[in-house]
C-alpha cells in the first residue's frame, strides 16, 4: 500500500486564527492546512454586504444549538465560516482586540494583557483595521453620546460609540486567508480544501495522523494543530476518543484520553435588539437610484451601499448607567430589518443590539446519540438576562439622546416593563456569533495547556477561539489571529 503523503506540521482548518498559524510556520518545515470547505474566490466574500447572501449558503456550516432551556426550548442558528478565512470570510469584519483586563482576567501564565498586545501589533501590521469609508452619517451621531468632545471610534475599555473600525482594504474584505495565507502559500505551504477531518490517529499518546471523512489520511511528523473553531476543534477531539469517558463509551468511541473539560465552557455572546423605521437604507423609492448604481459605486469606487458590511458601528456602555465600566455593546445597522419573518420587505430604517460583554452562562458541546449537541445554556445565569433588560432600556434612551431619527417597531414603546422586555428577549435573543472556550486553556486539569498542547498527548496543539477561558469584551476575530499568531511561534519552540 503506497505510504500517506507525510508534511511536519499538518493544520486543521483555514479560519482567522488557522491561517496565522500557517504563515507562522511556514519556514519551521512542510506545512498542509487543510480545509472542509473551498476557495474563498467569490464576488459576494470581498464585497463587505455580501455577507447578507453567504449567510445560509454552502459557505457556512449552518449549525443549530441544542434546545436551549432558558429560552423554552428555542433552538438557534449558528453559522460559521466554511471555506479559506474561516468565519472570517463570512464576517462582518468589526476590529477590536478585547479589553486589556480581559487577557489579565483570564490568569493564564504567558497570556496577560502585557503579553499579548505586542501580537497584536504584528498582527495588525498585516490586517490594517481602520475606519469605515463612508458610514451611514446617523452613525456618527453615536460617537458624541457619553460626554465625547471629539468624535471617536468605539473602545470597550470606556463608554463609547460611533463608527467602528473594519478589517478591509480599499473598501473590500481582507481576511486571515489574504493577510497570513497566501504569503504562506508563496512561502510553499500546501493549502488543501474541500478535505473535512473525521479525527484524529495516535500512536499510544502522540497524535499522527488527520484522517479524512473520505476515508484518506495525512501523516503529520513533527505536529498536528486544531484550528477548526470552538465547534469544529472540539469535535474533533471527541470524534477521536480525547474527551469525556463516560460520553466516548456511550457512542462506542475507543478511549485516548479522558478529559472531562473536551468541549465544556462553551459560551458566546448574548444579544437582543431593538428594530427602527426611519432614518437608515431600505427598501424605498428614494432610495432606489442608491440601490441601482450600488454595484457600479462597488466595482469603480469601492464605496455605496454595497460596500457597508451592515454593521457600521455601535457603543459599549454601562447597562445599568452605574459607573463608566461598559458591561454591553450595540451594533448598529443602518439597514431596516424587517421583523414580520420575510427577508426583503418596504421601509428605510436601522436596527440596534444589546449584547452582553462578560456573560456568565456556561454550555457545553457533546457527542450524543443524535451527534453533536452545542449547547450554549444562553441566559442560564439570570445576570447575563438582568444585564439585557437594562441594557435594551437604556439602548432606547441613547438612540434618542444621539438625535437619531426613528421609531421603535419591533418590540416598540409599549414592551416598557422589565417583565415585558425579559419575555422579549427570551423570545428573540440569539448570540453574536461568537463561539469560545471549548478547549479552554490553563494550568491544572484544563483541556490545553498554556503553551497551547493538547494535555497528555504529544505532538497535537490547539490554535483558535476555542482556548479562550473567558470570551472578550467585544467582537471576537482579532483575539483569534493573535491566538494563532502566537501559537505559531510556540509551537515552533516546542515541536520537537
Ligand atoms: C456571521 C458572522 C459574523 C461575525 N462578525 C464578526 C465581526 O464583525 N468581528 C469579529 O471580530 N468577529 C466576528 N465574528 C466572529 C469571528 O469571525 C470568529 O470569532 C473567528 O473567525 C473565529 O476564528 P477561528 O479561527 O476560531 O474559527 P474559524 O474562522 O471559524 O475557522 C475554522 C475553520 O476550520 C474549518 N473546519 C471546521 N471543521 C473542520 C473539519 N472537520 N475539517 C476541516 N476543516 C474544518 C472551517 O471550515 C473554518 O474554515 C463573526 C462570525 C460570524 C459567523
Amino acid at each position: 500500500m503506497a505510504s500517506a503523503p507525510a508534511y511536519d506540521f499538518i493544520v486543521i482548518g483555514a479560519g482567522s486564527a488557522g491561517c496565522a498559524v500557517a504563515a507562522g510556520l511556514a519556514d519551521a518545515g512542510s506545512v498542509a492546512v487543510v480545509e472542509a470547505g473551498g476557495s474563498d474566490a467569490h464576488p459576494f466574500i470581498k464585497m463587505p454586504f455580501g455577507l447578507i447572501w453567504l449567510m445560509g449558503s454552502k459557505r457556512d456550516w449552518r449549525f443549530k444549538s441544542a434546545p436551549q432551556a432558558a429560552l423554552g426550548g428555542r433552538q438557534i442558528n449558528i453559522p460559521r465560516g466554511k471555506m479559506l478565512g474561516g468565519s472570517g470570510s463570512i464576517n462582518s469584519m468589526v476590529w477590536f482586540r478585547g479589553r486589556a483586563d480581559d487577557f489579565d482576567n483570564w490568569q493564564v501564565p504567558g497570556w496577560a494583557w502585557s503579553d499579548v498586545e505586542p501580537a497584536f501589533q504584528e498582527v495588525e501590521a498585516r490586517l490594517t483595521p481602520s475606519e469605515m469609508r463612508n458610514p451611514h452619517p446617523m452613525v456618527r451621531k453615536l460617537s458624541r453620546l457619553f460626554g465625547a468632545n471629539t468624535p471617536t471610534n468605539p473602545t470597550p475599555e470606556r463608554e463609547s460609540g460611533g463608527v467602528f473600525r473594519f478589517n478591509m482594504r480599499n473598501g473590500r474584505r481582507w481576511s486571515a486567508a489574504d493577510a497570513f495565507l497566501r504569503p504562506a502559500q508563496a512561502k510553499g505551504v500546501t493549502v488543501l480544501t474541500g478535505r473535512e477531518v473525521q479525527r484524529l490517529g495516535f500512536d499510544g499518546h502522540t497524535a499522527r495522523t488527520v484522517n479524512f471523512t473520505d476515508g484518506t489520511h495525512l501523516t503529520a511528523k513533527r505536529g498536528i494543530v486544531l484550528s477548526a473553531g470552538a465547534i469544529g476543534s472540539p469535535t474533533i477531539l471527541l470524534q477521536s476518543g480525547v474527551g469525556p469517558a463516560a460520553d466516548l463509551a456511550a457512542q462506542g468511541i475507543a478511549l485516548v484520553k479522558d478529559n472531562a473539560g473536551i468541549g465544556a465552557n462553551l459560551h458566546d455572546h448574548p444579544g437582543a435588539g431593538l428594530h427602527f423605521t426611519g432614518e437608515g437604507y431600505g427598501i424605498a423609492l428614494k432610495q432606489a437610484a442608491a440601490w441601482a448604481l450600488s454595484p457600479l459605486n462597488f466595482l469603480f469606487r469601492r464605496n455605496g451601499i454595497l460596500s457597508s458590511p451592515t454593521v457600521e458601528g455601535g457603543m459599549f456602555f454601562n447597562a445599568h448607567g452605574t459607573d463608566a465600566t461598559p458591561t454591553v455593546q450595540t451594533h448598529f445597522i443602518p439597514f431596516f430589518m424587517n421583523w414580520k419573518g420575510s427577508r426583503y420587505a418596504p421601509g428605510t430604517g436601522f436596527f440596534a443590539d444589546v449584547c452582553v460583554c462578560r456573560p456568565k452562562s456556561r454550555g457545553a458541546l457533546r457527542l450524543t446519540d443524535q451527534g453533536v449537541s452545542i449547547d450554549f445554556n444562553l441566559l442560564s445565569d439570570p445576570a447575563d438576562l438582568d444585564l439585557m433588560v437594562a441594557g435594551i432600556k437604556r439602548l432606547r434612551t441613547l438612540i434618542k439622546e444621539a438625535g437619531i431619527n426613528g421609531t421603535e417597531g419591533h418590540p416598540g414603546p409599549d414592551i416598557n416593563d422589565d417583565a415585558a422586555i425579559r419575555d422579549y428577549i427570551l423570545a428573540h435573543c440569539g448570540t453574536a456569533y461568537h463561539p469560545v472556550g471549548t478547549l479552554r486553556m490553563g494550568q491544572g486539569d484544563a483541556p490545553v495547556t498554556p503553551r497551547l498542547a493538547v494535555r497528555g498527548l504529544q505532538n497535537l496543539w490547539v490554535a483558535d477561539a476555542s482556548v479562550m477561558p473567558a470570551i472578550t469584551s467585544a467582537n471576537t476575530n482579532a483575539p483569534s489571529m493573535m491566538i494563532g499568531h502566537r501559537a505559531a511561534q510556540m509551537i515552533r519552540a516546542d515541536a520537537a
